[in-house]
């Protein structure tokens, strides 16, 4: 019999009826009380769409978008092309490279499926490790100096482990690619979790090179918005031709009504500078923290995004095990193999978990897991 394989997002559907529901990283957090406001008058958003207009409130979109992040907003350099997921942005950059013969470095971990879709388009990979970033510049150096891809495809800050590509590293790749002629793909999707002295212009720096690159955009991880969501790539000017031909046959515009939707989430962020939805998940963190011991689940991630990557602290249990029991518990979480797809062995202590959630049911999944770990008593002493 043949073992059909399930990557992470089929696990994430059959997740979703559960209460205790940890395992997508979409965005299902209660509504601020001006959320709420904003969302009960809006109706009219959809009454008032006009695709007349609809290019100019993408363009504003964009624009408020991207000042949430501290980006700068060069529409005479990049073209916007809006998407209905981040996905489907990756679906586009994987076509485009295989159409053009590509290979790619892509980081290493991150969320399958942008290994799998790229594997799909038979794009040839490297693995680029996220160490090359956490190890220091000599760490870069050696690993820019054993890359043979054509393209570097980052996701920062990354999907499950938070690293950040600090601004010294990324103008280090950025001038790699510039002076090796190198194609720079750059996954920005939790970028708004930064901090103010953490987050740099990314467009600036990309823009002033005059590398081919592409920027893929989401709103998904952010703003519960029952999956209505305005992700967009932002593409360098030598790329527009071929990738806003293949955008165009997937999609005629997006709904003007989706566009006004988030826009007026990005609004309502920025009156704060996006300091609530920062402060949201580092608050659901520590009510984690609080619940759980960290003699059997300790945090191994840079404590910025709306996710837990979590190391289980015993001999005789891996991820995967402890998922199973939690599921048993009703507990859903995603185990560590996948995210790491060149080296599986890398994640199999790991667990991912969401934060984006009701903080009632964090601190309701943390005392599960506590009361699983003392069922379990000490690690050494069992099996
Ligand atoms: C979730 C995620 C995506 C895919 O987003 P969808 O809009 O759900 O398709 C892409 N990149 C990263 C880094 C993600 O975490």
């Amino acid at each position: 019999m043949t073992v059909v394989e399930r990557n992470l997002t089929q696990e994430e559907v059959d997740a979703l009826p559960f209460e205790l529901n940890l395992s997508d990283g979409h965005a299902f957090r209660p509504w601020t009380p001006a959320e709420s406001e904003m969302l009960s008058g809006s109706a009219r958003f959809f009454t008032e769409s006009d695709r007349r207009g609809g290019q100019r409130a993408e363009a504003e979109y964009i624009r408020r978008y991207l000042a949430l992040g501290a980006q700068s907003y060069l529409p005479g350099h990049f073209t916007g092309l809006m998407s209905y997921s981040a996905s489907m942005a990756v679906e586009m950059v994987a076509n485009l490279l295989r159409m053009r013969n590509l290979s790619a470095a892509l980081i290493e971990p991150c969320f399958d499926n942008i290994a799998d879709i790229l594997k799909r388009h038979d794009v040839p990979l490297q693995p680029f490790p996220e160490t090359a970033f956490t190890d220091g510049p000599a760490a870069l150096e050696r690993l820019l100096g054993t890359l043979t891809a054509d393209v570097i495809f980052l996701v920062s800050p990354n999907n499950p482990t938070g690293t950040v590509v600090g601004e010294e590293a990324f103008n280090r790749v950025v001038e790699y690619c510039r002076t090796n002629g190198k194609l720079l793909v750059l996954d920005g999707c939790f970028r708004i979790y930064l901090s103010d002295d953490e987050v740099y212009d990314h467009y600036g720096i990309l823009a002033a090179s005059g590398i081919d690159c592409v920027v893929i955009e989401d709103t998904g991880k952010v703003w519960p918005a029952a999956e209505l969501k305005a992700p967009f790539l932002s593409v360098s000017p030598n790329l527009v031709g071929a990738v806003s031909a293949m955008h165009s046959d997937f999609l005629l515009h997006l709904s003007p009504f989706t566009v006004r939707l988030i826009t007026e989430f990005v609004n309502l962020a920025e009156a704060d500078n996006g300091r609530y939805l920062r402060e949201l998940v580092l608050k659901n963190r520590e009510l984690f923290e609080k619940t759980v011991p960290t003699s059997f689940l300790s945090t191994d991630d840079t404590r910025k995004l709306g996710l837990a990557w979590l190391k289980v602290e015993r001999d005789d249990l891996d991820g995967e095990d402890v998922r199973k029991l939690l599921a048993e518990r009703g507990v859903q979480v995603l185990s560590g193999e996948r995210f790491y797809w060149a080296s599986p062995h890398l994640g199999r202590q790991h667990l991912r978990m969401a934060l984006l959630r009701d903080p009632d049911v964090v601190v309701r999944a943390g005392q599960v897991i506590a009361g699983l770990a003392e069922e379990l008593g000490d690690g050494r002493s069992r099996r």
